[in-house]
């Protein structure tokens, strides 16, 4: 079985996934990538995450053609391909529809430096248009919003994020899924004090020495 590490992956983050409540039910999807051998791994499509086995996990190439696995991938599957077709460095990607984020995309509000482990995405995270789920309309939507970002909302549907490896990026939807909610809190209770440029500078700096090595 190919990717068999990274199947394992699939299977114990998408469950990770619902218990830290960031989706609902079978839906959001995830992937990691291989680098040495060009391939990545994703959850197949529809599936209840607590049901998923590594042998349920389905490898894709880049480009989109199936490696290995009997399951029909995720409908995002060109989501997750394209950033590893042209961001160098992203080794996963992880879409939730949880809760304050899909709010905000519904709402069609960016989220704002008003917290600094915005810093997890960037600047800010940025929003789509409504585009249908499953399109390599969506994909190429998502990918152009983000930008150098590490998170961007997809309008009326949910959040997208990348990174380095599996761990660091459920840690991007989980921190950006903090800072929607604060963002929908404070909107709704009054005017979100942002951070200033210069402010939110000196935390991403600091982001680059921040925990263990
Ligand atoms: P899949 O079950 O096909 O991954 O789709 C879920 C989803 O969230 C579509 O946007
Ligand atoms: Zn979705």
């Amino acid at each position: 079985m190919l990717l068999q590490q990274e199947r394992e992956q699939v299977v114990e983050y998408g469950r990770k996934m619902l218990e830290r409540g960031l989706t609902v039910g079978t839906f959001g999807n995830l992937s990691v990538y291989n680098e040495k051998e060009n391939l990545f791994a994703i959850s197949p499509s529809g599936t209840d995450y607590f049901k998923t086995a590594p042998s349920d996990v389905v490898v894709m190439t880049p480009d989109g053609e199936k490696a290995d696995g009997d399951c029909k991938p995720s409908s995002e599957v060109d989501m997750h391909r394209i950033f590893y077709q042209k961001r160098p460095g992203i080794r996963s990607v992880v879409h939730t529809h949880s809760r304050f984020a899909t709010t905000l995309a519904c709402l069609g509000w960016p989220i704002p430096p008003l917290h600094y482990l915005i810093a997890y995405s960037g600047r800010e995270v940025p929003c789509t248009p409504y585009v249908q789920f499953g399109t390599y309309e969506l994909a190429q939507c998502v990918y152009d919003t983000m930008g150098e970002n590490y998170a961007c909302l997809l309008g009326n549907h949910g959040l997208l994020a990348c990174g380095g490896n599996i761990s660091y990026t459920m840690d991007v939807a989980e921190q950006i899924e903090f800072c929607a909610e604060l963002y929908y809190r404070t909107r709704v209770a009054g005017t979100p004090k942002l951070l200033a440029e210069h402010e939110i500078e000196v935390v991403l700096e600091s982001f680059q020495h921040y925990r263990q090595k």
